[in-house]
């Protein structure tokens, strides 16, 4: 497993898979099984499999939330090797990515306006940069993101629909632990006592499913904030489609329920399909 630090360093070392099927996995690093479940993905999937790690600031709205994210490259490293990856791009800085931008503007019909686009205002943009950058530095064939994140999985979508045509964006699963907790990097900093409250956001989300059959959306939405409030500070629980995150009245398309919340200080969101 080779490790690059700048762009040319990357770009020499891309030389050595130019006939070969890439597969992308970006990441911001303190890797759990999430990740590697998406790299496991794209090792089935393409010949070679690059993965970045960099805590991109232009998509933290907050900056407390951007110096207190978790970094351990050593420990990343080591369960990427294990795995068998074959390039991690870990920018050596943030100037190393941005320095040459050249900036698109991507329209996303809406999408980037809901939901975490409300709540982390400018957090799509910085996303949408990124990964424009880093979509044209590693030029992979295929490019691995989760549903736990499935509004970005959407603005991706999107993005490469109209700008990156030749990428195919695959969605993985979300992976959790034995509770039902969804994994996330933010669970690291999650005290003791508040890991507890952080499992009844699955619970909501399963029970807002089993309520999807007999009640309508505004007093399924409804009852999960209320019950929000008893545990977290709530930001959203929403019923959308899946495709184009629209709210509709009726139930005969795919919808996903959605939540955002505040457990102690560390923002959680998770999401699940309902019917
Ligand atoms: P992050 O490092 O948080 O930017 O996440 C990098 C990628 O891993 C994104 O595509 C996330 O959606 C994905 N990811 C994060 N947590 C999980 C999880 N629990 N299961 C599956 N994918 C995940």
């Amino acid at each position: 497993m080779k490790v690059v630090h700048t762009i040319s360093d990357l770009n020499n070392e891309l030389i050595n898979y130019k006939s070969k099927s890439i597969g992308f996995v970006p990441t911001m690093g303190s890797l759990h099984d999430g990740h590697i479940s998406l790299v496991q993905n794209a090792l089935l999937k393409a010949e070679a499999v690059i993965v970045s790690i960099f805590v991109n600031p232009t998509q933290f709205n907050n900056t407390k939330d951007f110096n207190n994210y978790p970094i351990d490259y050593d420990k990343d490293l080591e369960k990427l090797d294990k795995e068998n990856v074959d390039v991690v791009f870990i920018p050596k800085s943030a100037a190393e990515i941005y320095n040459n931008e050249k900036p698109i503007k991507v329209d996303l019909n809406g999408i980037d306006e809901v939901m975490e686009g409300v709540h982390r205002k400018g957090h799509f943009d910085g996303v949408v940069r990124v990964l424009n950058l880093l979509f044209l530095l590693v030029k992979p064939h295929y490019a691995f993101f989760g549903e736990k994140d499935y509004q970005q999985l959407m603005v991706v979508k999107s993005m490469a629909k109209k700008h990156f045509k030749n990428i195919e964006i695959i969605g993985c699963p979300t992976k959790r632990d034995q509770n039902g907790l969804a994994m996330s990097s933010r669970n690291l900093l999650l005290k003791k006592e508040d890991h507890n409250r952080a499992i009844k956001l699955i619970k909501l989300l399963e029970e807002s499913k089993l309520m999807f059959q007999t009640y309508d959306h505004k007093s399924i939405e409804d009852y999960c904030m209320s019950k929000l409030k008893k545990f977290s500070i709530p930001e959203y629980f929403e019923i959308r489609e899946i495709d184009c995150l629209r709210k509709v009245g009726g139930k005969t398309t795919k919808q996903r329920a959605f939540v955002a919340a505040k457990i102690g200080d560390i923002r959680l969101i998770d999401n699940i399909e309902i019917n």
